[in-house]
């Protein structure tokens, strides 16, 4: 067989109308694809450019044990970090297990006993239900004397100003607000919106802290919410700025004081930022970090692909195959649970790890639904690879995103249209 890209995926299971199909949408892509490449260069550079200035050296690369005093390489990776977020300190490490767990540790430590927490942008993300104590749990915000209060988004998405000011009282210590939807039907918040509101609530109360849960959200585009007024950014380095090599990590990257509150809190009072041994996962930390502006590229590149097929094919899809984006995050609908589960079946089938596994329908704590979830990653549970969840009920609809290379979103995807069009969900002519 001749070494075409055509006997390639047909070896890998790909069929000609598929191919030919997906080659079609691909055609109208392309200016799309050079913005999202013209973002890419730009925040390389600007990762670059902040290692460099930090000087970072090979001695970076290597990590410390025990206390972890005066370790080099996380010093300096969290002044690298410092330096893209244009904050004046980050906390970056391996002792924040996960996204959830850098935005409680930024809530909790920069809140006190008596103040309120507010929320102007709708309910946050599931986890964080139980943070604040949305939902009754242990060592929630709530057991700690620290209240909260929600002003939801207006129907067509815009900030319900109006009672965004009611809500701010003396109380009111610190805002957060999610950059992704999450997985919710909202719109993602670009940072020019994001830097909109954090002036309109800096106006009401200037010494208000503002959050902004970036998960998703870095390096989508040329500026982050810290460069809009937020006074902390938070976010998880097994999502977009581990770049997919980070094995572990959360970073809180703002103003000194709030990331040394967060520093006390993590560790201990008096000990703070001094202490934590980087173990041996900085050499991993930095690599993801260079490699994070394209991957987070490719995997742009492969939900905008998704969303155009999809949308063709008369599939609902949030964004929709033309919406500037904001996060990685894609949403198709199919109305029905085989959809849903044809979807993570072709992701599945495409990943490098546990590819020949079918994923099925489950009963997940926390969740009153049967979820079906795709992922074959290099780190287990990953988000910046490529991977589908999907809860059974309606409206049936997968959630995606990731993907380390464009090349495997792209194959991906394919792999889930390939799915659709064999079990007779869908037509593509
Ligand atoms: C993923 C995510 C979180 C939580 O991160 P975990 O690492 O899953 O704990 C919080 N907020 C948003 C918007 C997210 O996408």
């Amino acid at each position: 067989m001749e070494q075409t890209i055509e006997n390639m995926y047909k070896q890998m299971g790909i069929s000609d109308e598929v191919f030919e199909f997906c080659e079609e949408i691909l055609k109208g892509l392309s200016n799309r694809f050079l913005e999202i490449d013209k973002t890419a260069e730009y925040n390389q550079m600007k990762v670059i450019k902040a290692m460099q200035d930090c000087k970072v050296s090979e001695a970076c690369l290597l990590g410390t044990t025990g206390y972890g005093y005066n370790d080099l390489g996380r010093e300096t990776l969290e002044a690298v970090y410092a330096s893209i977020f244009h904050t004046e300190d980050a906390l970056v490490r391996p002792q924040i297990t996960c996204g959830t767990h850098a935005l409680a540790l930024a809530l909790m430590s920069n809140l006190r006993p008596g103040d309120e927490l507010l929320s102007p942008v709708g309910k946050p993300y599931d986890t964080l239900e139980e943070v604040i104590g949305i939902r009754p749990s242990k060592g929630s915000l709530k057991e700690y004397g620290i209240t909260y209060s929600q002003v939801d988004l207006l129907a067509d998405g815009s900030f319900d100003y109006e009672n965004i000011k009611k809500a701010i009282n003396e109380k009111t210590k610190l805002v957060t607000i999610q950059r992704s939807k999450g997985y919710q039907t909202r719109p993602t918040l670009s940072v020019e919106r994001i830097g909109d509101l954090i002036s309109f609530i800096k106006n009401i109360k200037p010494d208000v802290i503002c959050m902004v849960d970036n998960c998703y959200g870095e390096f989508v585009e040329k500026v982050e919410p810290s460069d809009v007024g937020a006074d902390m950014v938070v976010g998880s380095l097994i999502k977009n700025p581990g770049g997919g090599l980070a094995p572990i990590g959360g970073y809180i990257a703002g103003k000194k004081e709030c990331v040394e509150n967060a520093a006390y809190r993590l560790t201990s009072p008096g000990l703070g930022k001094e202490v934590g041994a980087s173990l041996g996962v900085l050499r991993d930390f930095y690599h993801g970090l260079f490699l994070a502006p394209t991957v987070t590229a490719g995997a742009l590149k492969g939900a905008i692909f998704a969303a155009n097929i999809y949308e063709k094919l008369g599939f609902h899809v949030v964004p929709n195959g033309k919406e500037s984006r904001h996060d990685i995050i894609q949403a198709v609908e199919f109305g029905k649970p085989e959809g849903v589960i044809a979807f993570c079946k072709g992701i599945q089938a495409a990943a490098p790890v546990d590819s020949f596994v079918t994923p099925e329908p489950w009963d997940m704590p926390g969740y009153d639904s049967p979820v079906i979830m795709a992922a074959g990653a290099f780190v287990s549970g990953s988000s910046i690879e490529l991977s589908a969840d999907g809860p059974i009920k309606p409206p049936y609809a997968v959630y995606f995103q990731g993907g380390l290379t464009y090349e495997h979103a792209k194959f991906g995807i394919m792999k889930t249209l390939q799915e659709i069009v064999n079990t007779g969900i869908a037509k593509l002519s």
